[in-house]
């Protein structure tokens, strides 16, 4: 068994079990009901897990768990400088005034 990811957020851990699991891939999730005991064992052994159980399916796993990983997380909304109009954080310049 390999562990091949970890996460605070268990919500993190269940969307990455259930990839793997539809992938074809055997799993195994520990400390699933964490945050549950939290306070009454060591923090470090409440997170979340995700183990795979064979270990030639490590190569693939870790593939699927980097496609899945965000690549670049979204741009905040910006307000123009000029004329105070609320933009898009995909926009470089104001649409209003061009700024
Ligand atoms: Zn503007």
């Amino acid at each position: 068994m390999i562990k091949v990811f970890e996460d605070f957020d268990f919500s993190r851990v269940g969307q990455m079990q259930s990839l793997l699991e539809s992938n074809g891939i055997r799993t195994f999730l520990k400390n699933q009901y964490g945050s549950s005991v939290m306070g009454e064992v060591p923090f470090v052994e409440v997170v979340p897990q995700l183990f795979i159980l064979k270990n030639k399916d490590l190569l693939r796993a870790k593939e699927l768990l980097r496609l899945d990983l965000p690549v670049e997380s979204p741009k905040p909304d910006w307000v123009c400088a000029q004329c105070g109009e609320e933009n898009e954080g995909t926009f470089d310049e104001c649409w209003k005034c061009g700024s």
